[in-house]
């Protein structure tokens, strides 16, 4: 008999993959015992603002490099490949397809998510193919969790509700790495070395631009 195989899937625009990121999927890989936890940076994200967003090949090798050394891990370009507006849901039938029905998919969300459910493109066929894992991040009420059972049931909220991670609550976000690279603030122990080197490299996010001291 096959064992059955138990993935997580973190998708995002890794606009730079950061500590809260690595955590989360570590949290995830051990309450949930996952065999693999597969980042999946989006090419074109459908509910994100566009004028700060890096080429999807620098945020993918920003991953990519970062997980090479963790076997819990993977990076994938799923999204990338298949271009144009990357849809959840588009990802969770390709591996689906590519795993088979043995597989249980964990679909890993930050609790800043669940206001957006209802606008995501087949969100029941979503939470039909995975089971919804919400991480609970600082400043993001989880008040309105109970409104997804108009499109999902109850049953499936309360499935959702069981599977919440609330710690380590973590407040690290892209949009502020973003923030302290273009004011040549230090990022160090908010991203991992392999992603702050990255950045200085390529001169990313307006690196330099406005920069006062060393940022490494
Ligand atoms: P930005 O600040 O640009 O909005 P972000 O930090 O939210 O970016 P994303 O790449 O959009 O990063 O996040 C991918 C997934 O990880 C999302 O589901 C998001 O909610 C979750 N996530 C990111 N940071 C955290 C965190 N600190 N705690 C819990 N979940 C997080």
């Amino acid at each position: 008999m096959t064992r059955r195989i138990k993935l997580g899937v973190l998708g995002g625009t890794f606009n730079p993959l950061h500590m809260g990121h690595l955590i989360i999927a570590q949290e995830a890989y051990l309450r949930l015992r996952l065999d693999k936890v597969i980042f999946v940076p989006a090419a074109t994200p459908p509910h994100k603002p566009q004028e700060d967003l890096l080429d999807a090949m620098h945020r993918y090798r920003m991953v990519a490099l970062t997980l090479r050394n963790d076997p819990r891990f993977v990076a994938s370009d799923m999204e990338i490949k298949r271009s144009g507006k990357s849809y959840t849901v588009d990802t969770l039938e390709e591996l689906r397809k590519k795993y088979g029905p043995r597989a249980e998919i964990y679909l890993i969300v930050g609790s800043d998510t669940l206001d957006e459910f209802p606008t995501w493109k087949d969100f029941p066929r979503i939470a039909q193919i995975s089971q919804i894992v919400v991480v609970v991040r600082p400043g993001h009420s989880l008040e309105r969790i109970d409104d997804l059972k108009a499109i999902l049931g109850e049953d499936k909220v309360e499935e959702i509700k069981g599977l919440m991670l609330k710690d380590p609550l973590i407040s690290i976000s892209a949009s502020d790495i973003r923030r302290r690279v273009a004011r040549g603030e230090s990022i160090r122990y908010l991203v991992p070395r392999t992603v702050e080197r990255y950045i200085k490299k390529h001169r990313l996010y307006s690196y330099g631009k406005r920069q006062k001291g060393l940022m490494l």
